[in-house]
């Protein structure tokens, strides 16, 4: 089975779009066939249309190509492609990804299709068996294609270290985020709303994070998915960095399992991909620090290229069992790799 791809990247210009197109540089399955945006980038080459914000340099081949509108009659006159990835704003994704769906593989990492009960929600190394719904989906909705999304990104990473801690029984999460600029888009926040200054509140996130984590870790019957059953509480904060959200984590058990043990469960954490060897799979899902000032944005967004969430200060509770801290990379891991990552899941299973 050949397992090699032609991609088209909807939403190509934007802060997770740019990300898709450097992660699949020299991707050893799929090949970026063509790149949509808005009517405003439309018609442009990608250099035009957009201010290029990755440290590594725009590839030539993809500076110079034509940018399209995103709608399936423009991506098909553009090229021929296997399957599709979304990065859309959450308010167009909806109708614009069933319109591809009915025809393609979407990974989409907008949140209009994630709670919808015939699709999947996915983190491959938490819940790759729910990737067998779209079979229902496709059956229901009587589609060549399918929509498969990932969670937001302040939820991956809290989900990757909550799926360890199950065998502990979960029975309560609080959890504060400190999020990165860079999940706001962009051009995103305006600097002077937050130079000298954290903004309390991110539209929609606190009640994403507190639904997500319930479908992502909860059962997949055949049929569809009945959520987890711990409670979760979600504060979410904007903060002065560009890369990076840090969660500080609150947890009730119903064991009590020592900090060594739950050290250990987070760092031999594994799953699926890492079994599948699939490309962009880090060797560790969970890296534990142990220094107190550990993590931190600027030093360990990168673990495992992105795609490793980093966790430390683990240590007790005097109300809850015990807390921790959480970071990672929000459009590697939270957006543009986990999207990469689920699609490579799916081509490996012969879904996509
Ligand atoms: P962004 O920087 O604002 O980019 C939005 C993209 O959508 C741009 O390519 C833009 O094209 C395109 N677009 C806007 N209006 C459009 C329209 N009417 N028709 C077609 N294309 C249109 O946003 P982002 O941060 O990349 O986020 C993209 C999606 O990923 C959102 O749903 C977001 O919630 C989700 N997400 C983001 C992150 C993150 O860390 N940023 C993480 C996880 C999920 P133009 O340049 O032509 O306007």
């Amino acid at each position: 089975m050949s397992l090699k791809r032609k991609v088209a990247v909807l939403g190509a210009t934007g802060a997770v779009g740019q990300r898709f197109i450097q992660l699949l540089q020299g991707h050893p399955w799929f090949q970026i066939e063509v790149l949509a945006a808005s009517e405003r980038s439309a018609g442009k080459k990608y250099k035009d249309a957009c201010p290029w914000l990755m440290e590594t340099e725009l590839p030539k081949e993809i500076a110079e190509m034509p940018i399209v509108n995103a709608d399936v009659a423009s991506v098909e006159q553009a090229g021929e492609v296997d399957l599709v990835f979304s990065s859309l704003p959450g308010d167009l994704a909806g109708s614009v990804e069933e319109q591809f769906g009915a025809l393609y593989p979407v990974f989409s990492k907008a949140s209009a299709h994630r709670m919808d009960k015939d699709v999947p929600l996915i983190i491959p190394e938490i819940n790759p068996d729910h990737a067998e719904m779209v079979k229902i989906q496709q059956k229901q909705r009587g589609w060549k294609g399918f929509i498969t999304t990932d969670p937001n990104c302040s939820t991956i990473q809290l989900a990757i270290t909550l799926k360890p801690l199950m065998q502990f029984g979960l029975k309560q999460i609080m959890v504060s985020t400190m999020q990165a600029l860079s999940g706001a888009g962009y051009p995103g926040v305006p600097s002077l709303d937050i130079i000298d200054n954290v903004v309390p509140f991110i539209s929609g996130e606190e009640e994403k994070m507190e639904a997500e984590a319930l479908k992502i870790l909860g059962n997949y019957n055949g049929y569809t998915v009945q959520n987890a059953e711990f409670q979760l509480s979600a504060s979410c904060n904007r903060v002065n960095v560009k890369d990076g959200h840090l969660e500080s984590v609150f947890i009730k058990l119903e064991q009590d399992p020592t900090i060594e043990e739950i050290e250990e469960v987070f760092a031999k954490f594994q799953g699926e991909p890492q079994k599948l060897k699939l490309p962009s799979a880090p060797v560790n899902p969970i890296v534990v620090r142990h220094e107190n000032s550990r993590p931190q944005p600027r030093f360990d967004r990168d673990a495992g290229c992105g795609m490793s969430v980093v966790v430390g200060r683990i240590r007790k509770d005097p109300i809850m069992t015990f807390k921790y801290m959480c970071l990672g990379h929000n459009t590697i891991r939270g957006a543009a790799g986990g999207g990469i990552l689920s699609a490579e899941l799916y081509v490996s299973k012969g879904l996509a």
